[in-house]
């Protein structure tokens, strides 16, 4: 065998203060919707990133004091020493694998509006708070006294950190989401006194802050600064060439820089609206200001650009978040030259969904993410067959694609029949829209991994109606036909078909994937899904020439896409590309030539002069085989079948991500105990109940 030193500087160990990472592979803190309320589920999965080789694995941010706390969002909490065990749990789980520890410990200031803790928020300058939902609550100007009290308090928290078992603790700057990037940032900062004016000045709290956390646990802990390079508003902010300042300024105090974006939409953007690498251009000469190891993030799940990037001399560690969630098990794959099974993320943020909805982490690429401890999934290992029994997955979609990968490693004998010349389903169609090329890694890992099973055969132009899959007899049949977009307009505002006048010119986007443009010049995109296809569909129109209306029932385009953190950028797209953007319209009727749009609010109408409508409404399953096959429930047992089962679209459509997730669960559960529905399927923590 060959051995590959293209990547030996990625394996490299280097020293970070007072301890040692194993190679350069940095794991940087990350939120996951879990926090708090599901410890030892985070504490398994940060545990499962260590075995999968990342030299440090951090939490994301940790509130150090209850006067700065981020309800609804679920983090995790340093509030006194109660919360030390919490932590604990989650440095012994990356411990057991080797890995260094990392704590961000953030006091949020403007960004915690205190829902929970009821206290005044307190912050550089006394402004509403920054939140992502316009809270109404503001923030005061912080006084000498309470500056003293959160200096107080953040070296108490560093303790506690330490006690934890933590290797690293942060003093967080980053991303505008803390009260220290607040205060360097010309945009908070109105004060007179030597915390404002002078960028010395606003630097001053982060200097004493990490000299204080220094100066409490340095001698056996690292203490890494997170600092914001840019904030993307010009000079109304923090640019660049500040940031150069105030690490020239504090250059060797911190043992480490982890150098981000601000905000955290700038810093985590997808793949549609920002290129793996793209943080590269912030990151130059930032590097030789300081002697202290630096870490960069930029989506990298190139292992060649990653080498690249430390060659270069840009950073001295790769800092990954949605990297190591699509693939914990990234570096050992780099270190053991397995590159091809390296799963990519494909940057669609649904993991950032899970904190924005206060729900488990999830990912399109790893279904097993957030599901490590509750239901004993691993994205690497999967229990072998238990069962000699063979399956017949019908549909090569995400969900019979993960379907018969992971049946495939667990030994079953998979045969996956597609209709269709190529693999991939919603997703393959999907990827050539505009700004989704990098979706296409859900097929292709998938595709990588069945090529190395010799048990799983895969059948293309083979449509399967009931007869088919009758005669072919195997034990057991998984559907996944997927789903079609309905024509009738069927979504959240009509529940059944909407009119439809004869002779008007009604797409789907089916029709549009499929190629079929509309006939005339005018077209508008009624946007009743609200995710990301009616704006990207517009974007395609746009292309290809068309005049564009987008309309929606929402206040805005696309708005799930704010769980995603890609609305802002959606809705600047359309308008910069000169869209007209109506919102809060319900589509009324349409007939040839003109779709009557009406005001939710006040039922007002207006008709719109358009040649075709393109419906982005909802998708049906499609369930013809599961319907047919149902009929013919008596002929199963001469036919050998055990049971059939739809999964993914076929059984209600959803995200890609939930498509994948019903493929590994089908495989996951195949020969286990019957899910009645009588008994949890998954564990869960409780909140321990006080003596009285
Ligand atoms: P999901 O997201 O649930 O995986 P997709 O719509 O992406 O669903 O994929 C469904 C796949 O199933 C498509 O590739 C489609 O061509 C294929 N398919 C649908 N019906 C049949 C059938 N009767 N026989 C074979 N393949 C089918
Ligand atoms: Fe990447 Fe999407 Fe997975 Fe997040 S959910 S890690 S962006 S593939």
């Amino acid at each position: 065998m060959t051995v590959d030193h293209r990547f030996d500087i990625l394996l490299e160990p280097i020293r970070i203060g007072p301890v040692t990472a194993r190679n350069r592979f940095y794991q940087v803190p990350h939120c996951n919707g879990m926090g708090y309320r599901d410890p030892t589920a985070v504490a398994h999965m940060r545990g499962v990133k260590a075995e999968g080789g990342w030299a440090v694995v951090c939490t994301e941010q940790v509130e150090l004091h209850y006067s700065s706390e981020i309800t609804p969002y679920i983090e995790l909490r340093l509030w006194d020493d109660r919360d030390i065990p919490i932590v604990a749990r989650m440095a012994d789980k990356i411990h057991e694998h080797g890995a260094l520890a990392g704590l961000e410990l953030a006091y949020n200031g403007l960004n915690g509006p205190n829902f929970y803790s009821r206290e005044v928020p307190m912050a550089p300058t006394a402004l509403p708070v920054a939140t992502f939902t316009y809270d109404p609550v503001q923030a005061r100007s912080m006084n000498r006294q309470d500056i003293r009290n959160v200096r107080r308090w953040h070296r108490a928290a560093a303790l506690r950190a330490r006690r934890a078992g933590f290797d690293l603790v942060y003093v967080y700057a980053g991303h505008a989401l803390g009260f220290l990037h607040h205060f360097i940032s010309r945009r908070y900062n109105f004060r007179a006194d030597e915390y404002g004016g002078s960028l010395e000045n606003r630097t001053r709290l982060l200097r004493e802050i990490l000299i204080d956390t220094k100066e409490a646990i340095g001698d056996t802990c690292a203490v890494p600064c997170r600092l914001s390079m840019d904030e993307l508003l010009g000079s109304e902010g923090l640019e660049k060439a500040e940031a150069e300042d105030v690490v020239g300024l504090l250059a060797e105090i911190p043992d480490l820089w982890d150098f981000c974006l601000a905000g955290w939409e700038n810093d985590s953007r997808t793949s549609r609206f920002g290129e793996e690498g793209g943080h590269e251009p912030y990151l130059a000469d930032l590097k030789h200001l300081t002697t202290k190891p630096v870490v960069g993030v930029g989506r990298y799940t190139s292992p060649d650009r990653m080498a690249a990037v430390i060659r270069k001399g840009l950073v001295d560690l790769i800092g990954c978040a949605r990297p190591s969630i699509s693939d914990p098990f990234l570096p050992r794959k780099v270190a053991e030259g397995r590159l091809e099974d390296i799963r990519e993320c494909i940057g669609c943020n649904i993991c950032v969904s899970g904190d924005f909805t206060m729900s488990p982490i999830r990912c399109t690429q790893n279904p097993t993410m957030g599901e490590e401890w509750r239901r004993g999934w691993h994205p690497e290992y999967i229990r072998p067959r238990e069962s000699e029994k063979p399956v017949l997955i019908v549909g090569a979609g995400p969900a019979g694609l993960e379907a018969a990968q992971a049946l495939g490693k667990r030994g079953y004998a998979v045969t996956l029949a597609e209709q269709g010349r190529e693999p991939g389903g919603r997703v393959r169609r999907e990827s050539r829209l505009p700004g989704l090329a990098a979706w296409s890694r859900v097929v292709e890992y998938r595709v990588g991994q069945l090529h190395q099973l010799p048990n799983v055969e895969v059948y293309f132009d083979s449509e399967l109606d009931a007869a088919a899959v009758l005669e072919f007899g195997a034990p057991r049949v998984v559907l996944a036909t997927g789903a079609r977009w309905r024509s009738d307009g069927v979504g959240h505002c009509w529940t059944r078909p909407m009119p439809v006048a004869e002779g008007a010119e009604v797409l789907t986007p089916d029709d549009l994937m499929d190629g079929r443009m509309p006939g005339g010049q005018r077209v508008l995109v009624w946007d009743d899904d609200h995710y990301y296809m009616g704006g990207v569909l517009a974007e395609l129109l746009a292309e290809k020439g068309f005049e564009t209306v987008y309309a929606t029932p929402a206040s805005e385009a696309s708005t799930w896409t704010r769980n995603t953190m890609e609305q802002f950028f959606i809705q600047t797209r359309l308008l910069e590309k000169g869209f007209r953007v109506e919102t809060f319209r319900n589509l009324d009727r349409i007939a040839p030539g003109a779709a009557t749009l009406a005001c939710v609010h006040t039922g007002r109408t207006e008709i719109l002069a358009v040649d075709a409508v393109v419906l982005v409404t909802s998708r049906a399953p499609a369930d013809a085989l599961a319907i047919e096959l149902a009929a013919q429930r008596a002929s199963w047992n001469d036919a050998g079948i055990e049971s059939i089962e739809a999964i993914g679209d076929a059984y209600a459509p959803a995200t890609i991500a939930h498509a994948v997730y019903a493929g590994r669960r089908y495989a996951e559960e195949l020969d286990g105990p019957e899910d009645t529905g009588d008994s949890l399927p998954f564990r869960r923590e409780l909140t321990e109940l006080s003596d009285d």
